[in-house]
């Protein structure tokens, strides 16, 4: 029988590449996130390429109560829900003084507090099946802080604690739970703080890219959406039974430093 993936955050960038991924396993999926209808459809046709059944709930992670629904509605379609993967972030720049107390409000809850929604409404499916994957996207900056990223910084390592932590709890009910951190992948997230970072620290676009970005990596080189998509698919299988409570990176080098 066909798994089942819900993926947070999946109609772009590095979400869309591990549904894409999984469901060339043949896993059914749920995708969510923002979108133009045609970007959706785009993502929706993208994912069903790869053979699985396909279906887009938009719950925003902001809302514990859409949140609900949507995993309540992936096992009512699907039957089951085996694999979560929590990727749904954003990012925001400034400097901690100026930095806005919504937008601080708004990283916490995408960026640490769905996975704490998505995760209470899985387990209790997964139990049962004595069986399951928990997947959460957090970061090198999980591990390392870098100025201006307060908010971003402070919920990534949370989602570090709360993996570990979970992975404890359900040890000994065939369900891992691990976290990967990539270094700089260029998605849309990425792509979008350029600008931000070249106006907050005085430096132009390019200086980003070469001074501040991969500067961090020591290969001098993004990681790509699909390193990180097979990275993730190696955790959902059987061979990554008993790596759980802890974390992968993907980031060139960066967090050896
Ligand atoms: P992205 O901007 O390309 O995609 C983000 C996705 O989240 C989109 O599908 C968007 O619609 C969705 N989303 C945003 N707010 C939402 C909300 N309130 N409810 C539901 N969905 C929402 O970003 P990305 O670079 O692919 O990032 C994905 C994850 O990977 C994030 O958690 C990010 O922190 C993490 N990450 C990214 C990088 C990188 O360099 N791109 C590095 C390390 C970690």
């Amino acid at each position: 029988m066909a798994r089942t993936a819900v993926i947070t955050g999946s109609t772009s960038g590095i979400g869309l590449g591990i549904a894409r991924a999984l469901s060339a396993t043949g896993a059914n999926v749920v995708l969510n996130g923002f979108g133009s209808r045609e970007e959706i459809d785009a993502a929706i046709a993208a994912v069903a390429a790869g053979g699985g059944k396909v279906i887009h709930n938009p719950a925003d992670m902001t809302k514990p109560d859409e949140i609900a629904a949507m995993m309540a509605s992936a096992a009512e379609t699907f039957g089951t829900v085996d694999i979560l993967v929590n990727n749904a972030g954003i990012q925001y720049v400034e400097k901690i003084e100026d930095f806005p107390v919504e937008k601080w409000d708004q990283i916490i809850a995408i960026n640490l507090s769905s996975a704490f929604h998505t995760i209470r409404a899985a387990l209790p499916g997964m139990k049962a099946k004595k069986n399951g994957r928990i997947i959460n996207i957090a970061s090198a900056h999980g591990l390392v802080a870098s100025p201006f990223k307060s908010a971003y910084v402070a919920a990534k390592h949370g989602i570090m604690g709360l993996t570990k932590t979970v992975a404890l709890e359900v040890a000994e009910a065939g369900v891992t739970v691990n976290a990967i951190c990539p270094g700089y992948v260029l998605t849309p997230l990425v792509e979008r703080q350029i600008p931000d970072q070249a106006k907050t620290r005085g430096i132009t676009e390019e200086q980003v890219v070469s001074d501040v970005l991969l500067k961090a990596q020591p290969t001098k080189d993004f990681v790509t959406v699909e390193q990180v998509a097979a990275l993730a698919v190696f955790l959902a299988s059987d061979a990554a039974a008993q790596i759980t409570g802890t974390h992968v990176s993907i980031d060139g080098g960066w967090t050896a430093q």
